[in-house]
């Protein structure tokens, strides 16, 4: 049984008619910075930032540790900017998606996975993507803006404080919407807040590989894991299935993933759908296997998961040929998983995730 819970989003105020500061997203020292008017001993910062990060906390009226003089004052100039939740849609095996509404009207999705004792979020990082992969739902509906950071670490804190959930503990992958290497600054930003809870080995961040943005990452002093989402190992089908392919080729990619620096005991992770008479067949498989070759590399076989936006063509291949494809990819030495589907009843599944209420782009017209 599916049960899906609608509410009206909290229609708060509209935008313009608050310009307060919003909190969510400041780091503890553009904390500091904001708050330096009304609030000026450090250990207070630290309260308050924990009270958001750490808490969930919703709204400044519920930081009883602070005296209710200062919160009154705080909530004068500064808001909580949880996003809205708009609905939840929860599925038979546990998977909730959660559809926020943002400030602008803007809707972004998140999924939250449980699976024993272990929970996944899967959270966006743009409202919308511009990437037009052709597998993809979100591709379909086209390009969005960048999430802030505060709208970003929010989706966390709303499904934490939704389900009573800590921060501890958590999974959380960058899989959502949204191509997070096109909004690297406050993708960045959203992950320095939860690497302070969370270990770097439990967050991903999924791309199709932007190479300027792979370079800046590879910078950074705490990266999470990298998925790169490589669904074709010869550039004539990845372009013709990933157009950014056609920015950003499979030689410079796979060059690039080779200077990547990986800790010890770190894997790239690579995922591959699977697409029907498209990319499955054991040729592909070897393809894919030499392009990988010296790689320290895993890969997920992520049978895609057909909606009706994108035609009738894009089906998974029969169980056989999964079995198939990963047995040849195993044979040669790679680890390779398949991916179990979660959530699909709700529309939840991977490239499922859409900005309800928008116009297509309308580029694969009969598709629909
Ligand atoms: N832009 C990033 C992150 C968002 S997509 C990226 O491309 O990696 C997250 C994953 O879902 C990607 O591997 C993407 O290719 C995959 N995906 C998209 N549409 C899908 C579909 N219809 N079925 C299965 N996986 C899909």
């Amino acid at each position: 049984m599916i049960t899906t819970q609608r509410e009206i989003a909290a229609p708060a105020r509209p935008a313009a008619a608050d310009e307060r500061v919003d909190l969510l997203g400041l780091s503890r020292e553009q904390l500091a910075e904001v708050l330096a008017p009304l609030v000026d001993r450090p250990f207070r910062v630290e309260q308050i930032y924990r009270a958001l990060y750490e808490r969930a906390a919703g709204d400044l009226a519920s930081l009883t540790e602070l005296s209710k003089d200062l919160r009154l004052r705080l909530a004068e100039r500064f808001r909580v900017g949880l996003p809205a939740v708009a609905s939840r849609h929860l599925s038979e095996d546990g998977t909730c998606k959660v559809l926020f509404r943002l400030r602008d009207g803007a809707t972004i999705e998140a999924v939250d996975i449980p699976d024993r004792g272990r929970r996944t979020f899967c959270i966006s990082s743009q409202a919308g993507c511009a990437l037009a992969c052709t597998f993809c739902v979100t591709g379909y509906w086209g390009a969005g803006r960048n999430l802030t950071a505060g709208e970003i670490v929010g989706q966390v804190l709303a499904i934490r404080a939704d389900r009573g959930l800590p921060m501890e503990g958590l999974n959380i992958v960058l899989m959502g919407m949204g191509e997070p290497l096109l909004n690297l600054d406050n993708v960045k930003a959203a992950l320095d807040i939860f690497m302070e809870w969370i270990s770097p080995h439990r967050i991903t961040l999924s791309t199709v590989g932007i190479l300027p943005g792979l370079e800046e990452m590879a910078g950074w002093e705490r990266r999470p894991n990298l998925a790169v989402s490589l669904h074709a190992a010869d550039d004539e089908l990845r372009g013709r299935i990933m157009p950014i392919n056609r920015t950003w080729p499979l030689a410079d990619l796979m060059a690039a993933l080779r200077r990547y620096p990986l800790e010890k005991g770190r894997k790239l992770t690579f995922e591959y759908i699977l697409i029907r008479d498209v990319n499955d067949s054991d040729r592909d498989a070897d393809r894919l296997s030499r392009l990988l070759s010296g790689l320290r590399a895993k890969v997920n076989l992520i049978p895609v998961n057909p909606d009706p936006v994108l035609g009738e063509r894009m089906v998974p291949p029969s169980d056989e040929r999964i079995a198939a494809f990963k047995d040849r990819l195993r044979q040669r030495g790679w680890i390779a998983t398949v991916r179990r589907r979660r959530g699909d009843d709700v529309s939840a599944a991977c490239g499922q995730l859409r900005a309800f209420g928008r116009e297509a782009r309308g580029f694969r017209g009969s598709a629909k």
